[in-house]
């Protein structure tokens, strides 16, 4: 009951890269950038085990952000030159590399990380990966037609690659494969419409668990002020979760503690597990056990015992890494309060 596990990103260590930034420049190179990803990955795998946590993941340590991450090992992807976009319906700027040809997997993606992963824990691992409405919302369009049926086929063509991916990723032993999409929160019709069955495309034919993130974002200033215009009840998932609960996605993870999302959404999804978001990535407070627990007791009005888990909001990747550390260990102290509470 109550098992624990992170939303996916971790702070990158000062020696691998640029910290508290989204997209971190890399301090090495070569071999040596490899090696440093995979130390930081163990690094990060034995903090997780340490603080008690039940699901393991790499951290994302060894990429740069976590849609760009992918696109690195597409072809028909133009990473030369970068043109300034912006993302969620405009919310901030990025750099985004250019789709100017039909988009291919060059070979595996994630499968070095993947497997120290799976060799350096024996508890459950889950691999994340970005979904494909994320993707085109996260890369200039050049070739699908760069209207609104372009964005749906680009959508689609991104789920067949990550579909390919994400059978090699189970091959390699990963337990739970989870799709992040923060853009299903910002374009909700259009989720409903076609994200969700991109989704299912992105899932086709894993027998691992499949989970799906859909958060309102890091905890970055962009982000931070775009809550404050949000209201006092944020109903974005009112809008998506009963298309996903229709879905064969099994796991949701959603944004709790800290937000204006009104828990009663969470009975929307049906007899999905929900992990519920327990830890604020946009403050550096820690959380209490007791917050935590709590936070768990108000979601128990509307998820099922056996069917929650305990989460951070979204990933800590921008925090400090100390930071990040203590909000681990009290994101397993709130969960084990939670289980003598509830119990
Ligand atoms: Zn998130």
């Amino acid at each position: 009951m109550f098992k624990t596990a992170i939303a996916g990103s971790l702070p990158k260590p000062a020696w691998l890269s640029e910290t508290q930034k989204l997209w971190p420049q890399w301090k090495l190179q070569g071999a040596e950038l490899a090696q440093a990803k995979l130390d930081a990955t163990l690094l990060w795998i034995k903090t997780q085990e340490a603080a008690g946590l039940d699901t393991i993941g790499d951290g994302e340590q060894s990429r740069q952000h976590f849609v760009h991450g992918f696109l690195e090992q597409v072809d028909g992807i133009d990473f030369e030159h970068k043109v300034t976009m912006g993302i969620r319906d405009n919310r901030y700027e990025a750099q985004v590399p250019q789709v100017v040809a039909p988009v291919k997997l060059k070979g595996r993606v994630h499968a070095a990380e993947a497997r120290f992963l799976r060799a350096n824990t024996s508890r459950k691992i889950k691999f994340t990966l970005p979904g494909p409405m994320t993707i085109v919302d996260t890369v200039a369009d050049r070739y699908y037609g760069g209207d609104k049926p372009g964005r749906i086929k680009m959508a689609m063509a991104f789920a067949e690659l990550l579909n390919q991916e994400a059978l090699a990723l189970q091959a390699d032993g990963v337990d739970i494969i989870q799709f992040d999409e923060p853009a299903f929160n910002v374009y909700m019709q259009d989720a409903a419409q076609w994200g969700v069955q991109a989704l299912e495309v992105a899932a086709r034919g894993l027998t691992c668990t499949t989970a799906v993130h859909i958060c309102y974002g890091y905890g970055i200033k962009a982000n931070n002020d775009w809550k404050q215009t949000l209201g006092n009840e944020w109903r974005q998932y009112a809008d998506i979760f009963p298309a996903l609960a229709q879905s064969s996605i099994q796991q949701v993870s959603v944004e709790c503690y800290h937000s204006h999302v009104p828990p009663d959404l969470m009975a929307l999804l049906g007899g999905k597990d929900v992990m519920v978001g327990v830890i604020d990535v946009a403050s550096d407070i820690i959380e209490t056990p007791e917050q935590i627990a709590d936070t768990i007791g108000h979601a128990l009005q509307f998820v099922p015992r056996q069917h929650l888990i305990a989460c951070t909001n979204c990933g800590l990747a921008p925090m400090d890494r100390a930071v990040a550390e203590k909000k681990l260990a009290a994101l397993a102290q709130g969960a084990a309060l939670a289980r003598q509470r509830y119990g």
